[in-house]
């Protein structure tokens, strides 16, 4: 099933109906191994490390919302975490490589580049992708690859991916980029030429808080076949359960990113006008500084907005402690609305470090309840 239209991709590529049952779900192949008709002779299973009808499905559906066509070119490879992804383009590198990455990455993605791969001889630059000059400052003669996300974290700054690839490109360097924020449903990095693309599926892919997994999409057959093998050798796979709760929350993608997107547009303007908060941060404002590169890339701003209190770190940690909807935790893209204090939760691990973040910050992951209740709760915790 192909249709031009995202939201029909989300539920039927890769989800044909059972063809024993008609069950119109895939199953949940709760199974390791695959009976074979003689040594050697199965019917595309054989053990589910390798590969699992339930985990295939979902490596499908997501190949085509990233634009990939798996009959052709590429395709998914789903892991237990968004960071089992990340190792997995980690073991692609060598001793001796440098990877470029960007100066506000994900805290965890900074920790595995620059605190477990360097023990294994690769370097690595920090760069602001967001300044003309920043990644053509940061590129050696030895660098592999390019690390890119858009919209940061939690700074919310926007990356040219477009420009910033071709420069990766002009100098023989791949790219990966980080999609987690965005979605496909926002961006689709491959249109602007990535190599790789990243994804948390624990945050807006499964988009209800009740699973943990990671993937890579690649339109490149031989990083594909690459990564495949990897995967296979290094063992980093997503359960079947875990496969099949991402496959459902996937389906109902796009509905959920037009409310997130809606209802952050909605608070951050409520915000913007609060006598208590100094800045607002959210791409879909004209105050943000890359609102025309935003609105150019993206097709909707997402659910995500970061704020700073006027009267500093305690403020922020009073407001975050008083929200009732919003609950106080780390993560992001569930249907419920989140709040967080970057500097003392999610990006403790960058504190000191170029990353380091401002202290009275505050960071939201809005959800997709009724508008006028989040902002009341907002309201009450700011008073
Ligand atoms: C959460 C996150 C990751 C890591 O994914 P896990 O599923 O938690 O391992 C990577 N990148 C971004 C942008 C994230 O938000």
């Amino acid at each position: 099933m192909s249709s031009d239209h995202f939201e029909t991709r989300a539920i039927h590529v890769g989800q044909e109906p059972d063809e024993m049952t008609g069950a119109v779900n895939v199953p949940i192949y709760a199974t390791s191994t695959y009976a074979q008709d003689a040594p050697g002779e199965h019917r595309g299973y054989e053990y589910s490390r390798t590969d699992n009808p339930t985990r295939h499905a979902l490596e499908v559906a997501l190949a085509s919302l990233e634009g990939v066509d798996p009959e052709a070119n590429g395709g998914t490879i789903s892991a237990g975490s968004g960071m089992a992804a990340t190792a997995l383009i980690g073991y692609m590198l060598k001793p001796g490589d440098h990877i470029v990455l960007p100066n506000d990455a994900y805290g965890g993605t900074f920790r595995f580049f620059a605190r477990v791969l360097s023990e294994h001889g690769v370097e690595w630059t920090a760069a602001d992708m967001t300044a003309s000059d920043g990644l053509a400052e940061a590129l050696q003669s030895n660098t592999k690859l390019v690390w890119i996300e858009t919209p940061t974290n939690p700074m919310l700054r926007i990356v040219d991916l477009g420009a910033r690839i071709e420069e990766a490109h002009a100098a023989g360097v791949k790219v990966c980029v980080d999609n987690t924020f965005a979605t496909p449903f926002l961006t689709r990095p491959i249109d602007h030429g990535a190599d790789l693309v990243l994804h948390s599926m624990t945050k807006y892919l499964g988009g209800h808080s009740d699973v943990v997994g990671g993937a890579i999409v690649t339109g490149d057959a031989e990083l594909h076949e690459r990564l495949k093998f990897l995967q296979n050798a290094v063992g980093p796979v997503l359960g079947p359960f875990d496969a099949y709760l991402t496959l459902r929350g996937m389906k109902t993608l796009a509905l959920r990113m037009e409310r997130h997107s809606r209802n952050a547009m909605a608070i951050a303007q409520f915000l913007e006008g609060h006598e208590k908060v100094s800045q607002v941060i959210y791409p879909g404002l004209d105050s943000h500084p890359q609102h025309e590169l935003a609105a150019r890339q993206m097709a909707d701003f997402g659910g995500m907005v970061s704020f700073r209190m006027k009267d500093g770190p305690d403020s922020a940690f009073k407001m975050t402690r008083r929200t009732e909807l919003f609950f106080l935790a780390e993560s992001l893209g569930g249907v419920e609305s989140l709040i967080e204090v970057p500097a003392a939760m999610t990006h403790m691990s960058v504190e000191g470090t170029e990353l380091e973040v401002p202290s009275d910050l505050v960071r939201l992951s809005v959800g997709i309840e009724h508008v006028d209740d989040l902002i009341a709760d907002l309201e009450q915790a700011l008073a």
